[in-house]
């Protein structure tokens, strides 16, 4: 299909590979994908292991559409941001993951905030289970 393959990074425990949104345009060789904006950092938590991985833009590789991720139509990619309720803190956290259609924006919260060791704000503050929830949403290229 596209050369260069599929736009994903590695899980930063288990190694499996999680494939970004990405949007092919017929006018471009290389395929739009999915980075958060303004942001040098995508943290993303992997549906094996629950694992919390950061990455810079030059961990992100292009290869095979990786296996658990064939069916595009069996997950979803989401966004969501917290605020760090730490006392004096209120820092904004945006994090990621890729999981089944099953998934709400409930258990997707659930399912990030559980990760481990966790998001982390830019004070270095591992968010709690109960963070405040400022928005969960499917990222749609
Ligand atoms: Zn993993
Ligand atoms: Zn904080």
């Amino acid at each position: 299909m596209y050369s260069q393959g599929f736009p994903q990074v590695a899980c930063q425990l288990g190694g499996e590979q999680i494939l970004l949104p990405y949007q092919n345009l017929k006018e471009i060789s290389v395929p739009r994908y999915y980075w958060p904006n303004n942001r040098e950092q995508l943290v993303l938590v992997c549906r094996e292991h629950g694992h919390t991985s950061v990455y810079s833009n030059k961990e992100l590789r292009w290869g095979p559409l990786p296996p658990s991720d064939h069916n595009q139509t069996l997950t979803n990619f989401w966004k969501a941001e917290f605020r760090c309720d730490r006392q004096n803190c209120g820092k904004i956290v945006l994090a990621h993951t890729r999981l089944g259609i099953e998934h709400t924006s409930e258990s997707v919260a659930k399912f990030l905030l559980e990760s481990r060791p966790g998001l982390k704000c830019a004070n270095n503050h591992v968010l709690p289970v109960r963070a405040q929830v400022l928005f969960v949403e499917i990222v749609r290229l």
